[in-house]
């Protein structure tokens, strides 16, 4: 999987680190008025006139945040740009540049390197983000990939996770539990292969949760939509780790409560029928699983006709109390269970 299809294979060394920079960095427009320089000087400079500069980072390892068994590359580099994207869209922004760290051991070729620039190409494409810059050092132990996102937003526009007040309304885009979904999919399929290597993957008829886990995509969509309809959020988080612990975020940043109700967490039907068969609870895979990239944000109850004529792909699944830091599940027989934020949390596995 590491190499493309026409099997050559270019050592890393063979081009040396000058000529791996070119090799990668071509093919990247700038297409921002705001990226003055990009790649090619020691530093990429940005100019964000009057508006706030946002920035963020996220870092994944082979083995602890992908395996390399089923990744293929191109979607690993379209999805490490995309959940960067994700971040700067949960604070209302517009994502502008990235700068690319890559750590790579000579396992890997140069066509394979170029294959996971294909992805985070095809990324910067249909975000309209720039590639300005990155590093590459050799790593001893498999794919580093460090994306550094800068983005922008009007001082009036930047939305935090500290806005929630009593009585707004709780919303979810999209549908949850899917990339969740994808992953077990895929090491299921992958035990399987271990223990007897002769075997297909059976992955026919899981096309939506497996897209969901290898290829996500940001919520520009929503942002847009949003701001179309005049709603601005009071607060505002994109689900990386699972729905509880990013409402408990809001809950603790904003110091409010929440009353979330199960039947409202919007699941597809291919992401619930996946569960059942895992035997894991729908809404469970909603709460805990992770790497949705769904936006999940707050807005005041003036906003409710707007939200509702907005778009079917928003629902409002609870409301915020004033019991500071008590989020609770409301299940569809009335039962109160108090949320537990579990996470896709690293350093606990
Ligand atoms: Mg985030």
């Amino acid at each position: 999987m590491e190499d493309n299809n026409n099997n050559t294979r270019t050592e890393l060394d063979e081009l040396g680190e000058f000529g791996l920079i070119d090799q990668i960095t071509q093919d990247f427009p700038l297409r921002n008025p705001s990226s003055l320089k990009g790649v090619g000087d020691d530093a990429a400079v940005i100019d964000h006139g009057g508006e706030r500069t946002l920035v963020s980072v996220d870092l994944l390892l082979e083995g602890v945040h992908f395996d390399m068994t089923y990744t293929p590359l191109k979607h690993l580099g379209y999805k490490a740009a995309v959940v960067n994207f994700s971040d700067i869209y949960a604070m209302n922004g517009t994502p502008t540049q990235i700068v690319v760290g890559l750590g790579v051991s000579n396992r890997y070729s140069v066509e394979a390197l170029d294959e996971l620039y294909a992805g985070i190409r095809m990324a910067c494409e249909a975000y309209h983000v720039d590639m300005v810059g990155g590093d590459t050092t050799s790593s001893r132990s498999g794919l580093v990939i460090s994306i550094t996102v800068i983005g922008k937003a009007p001082q009036e526009d930047v939305v935090f996770r500290n806005g929630a007040k009593p009585n707004d309304l709780l919303c979810v885009s999209g549908d949850l539990g899917g990339a969740y979904m994808g992953l077990l999919i895929l090491q299921r399929e992958k035990a399987e292969f271990l223990a007897n290597p002769q075997m297909q993957p059976q992955l026919a008829g899981f096309d939506y949760v497996l897209r969901r886990q290898l290829r996500p995509e940001a919520r520009k969509d929503v942002v847009e939509l949003l701001k179309q309809a005049g709603i601005k959020p009071t607060s505002m988080i994109d689900i990386s780790d699972g729905l509880a612990s990013e409402i408990m975020h809001l809950c603790k940043e904003s110091g409010v409560g929440c009353q979330l109700y199960e039947e409202r967490i919007p699941l597809d039907p291919i992401t619930a029928k996946t569960a059942k068969d895992f035997q894991i609870v729908p809404s469970v895979a909603a709460l805990n699983g992770g790497e949705d990239y769904e936006l999940l944000f707050t807005i005041d109850q003036k906003d409710y006709e707007k939200i509702q004529q907005l778009s079917s792909d928003v629902s409002v699944i609870g409301y915020m109390t004033p019991e500071k830091g008590i989020a609770e599940l409301i299940t569809p027989d009335n039962h109160v269970i108090p949320l537990k934020a579990q996470g896709f949390n690293h350093f606990k596995r």
